[in-house]
């Protein structure tokens, strides 16, 4: 008895630490796929896709009430992936579908409009999101996905064009700044280096949201040093930094090590727990569920008041959704 009592005793900490934070409000970074998407990414014709109603059962399960969804309509011009015959038809298509399904939860979910910033259609279909009434509220970009060499003055002179474009509509832009690993570019500080000179520097009016810990999911040392340069921006108060705020979707695995929490749980007190949000990127597997990533999330050792901090943080474009 003694022993039992002992050992809960010694446990108690850790189940406080892993157990006593309430479920974020809201999951920053969510996909929806229409059929025609899920087949393109999977190659399975009758993939059923990921909608709505699936992701709210989902967040239901979680006890999280809202969700930002990032339109997969970039996807549809995927740098690594053989062209598709009518490319800009299937990226208006995939907006189009995004919006509708998020328009049957208007409390509860958001969209964002996407697509590849690289494309002679980019503007076209940014001013398109702009003047819809489920699209108008922000952007989301993969630079992966659509291969945005951050290194290649002639992508950031495009990408620049979109991020002007984008502060002018005042649409709030999510960015998944690691480079292309398919195609091998460098990411590292240099590369966040230019995103916060050029880019950033071009869209002052916005929110900008960077998914992924600035990583691809996952924590490795190029996604530190990118981190880095972030976090010295802020610690010396570098007004570029003012409107940016950071998921950490997918960051933490179960397979984490130790040290890489230690870092990780370091980045996130630089940063500050006040602007980093719960993210749990597309339910493409059970392991990728929102419940399943807020109990990864909450491996990492932070302690109960700051894990609370991060659940209840509520970025401005998710505070003014419909009541019921
Ligand atoms: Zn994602």
């Amino acid at each position: 008895m003694r022993f039992v009592l002992g050992t809960i005793l010694l446990l108690l900490p850790i189940l406080q630490t892993t157990q006593s934070a309430p479920a974020p409000v809201i999951d920053s970074h969510q996909h929806l796929f229409s059929p025609a998407a899920a087949a393109l990414v999977t190659g399975n014709p009758n993939s059923p896709g990921i909608t709505a109603r699936n992701l709210i059962e989902l967040l239901d399960s979680a006890g999280i009430q809202r969700a930002l969804v990032l339109s997969m309509a970039y996807t549809w011009g995927k740098a690594s992936r053989a062209p598709v015959a009518d490319e800009y038809d299937h990226v208006k298509a995939e907006n189009d579908w995004t919006a509708q399904q998020v328009a049957q939860y208007p409390d509860r979910l958001r969209a964002f409009c996407s697509f590849n910033p690289l494309k002679p259609y980019a503007l076209e279909e940014l001013a398109r999101c702009q003047k819809d009434p489920q699209l108008h509220y922000g952007l989301k970009l993969h630079f992966g996905n659509s291969d945005v060499d951050l290194d290649n003055p002639d992508d950031v002179a495009k990408v620049k064009k979109v991020f002007e474009a984008a502060n002018r509509f005042r649409m709030p832009i999510v960015v998944h700044l690691h480079t292309s690993k398919d195609n091998q570019r460098k990411y590292g500080a240099d590369e966040a280096q230019v995103f916060l000179n050029q880019l950033l520097a071009a869209a002052p009016d916005v929110p900008v949201q960077i998914a992924h810990l600035a990583g691809a999911g996952g924590y490795d040392s190029a996604t530190d040093s990118a981190l880095g340069v972030f976090t010295d921006a802020i610690a010396r108060h570098d007004a570029r930094m003012k409107n940016v705020w950071f998921d950490a979707t997918v960051v933490v695995r179960p397979s984490t090590s130790p040290d890489d929490l230690q870092k990780i749980a370091a980045r996130i007190r630089q940063i500050g727990v006040g602007r980093v949000l719960y993210g749990s990127d597309a339910a493409a597997s059970p392991l990728a569920y929102p419940k399943a990533g807020w109990a990864a999330f909450q491996r990492l050792p932070l302690t109960p008041v700051e894990l609370r901090a991060v659940a209840a943080n509520i970025p401005p474009y998710m505070r003014d959704l419909k009541r019921h």
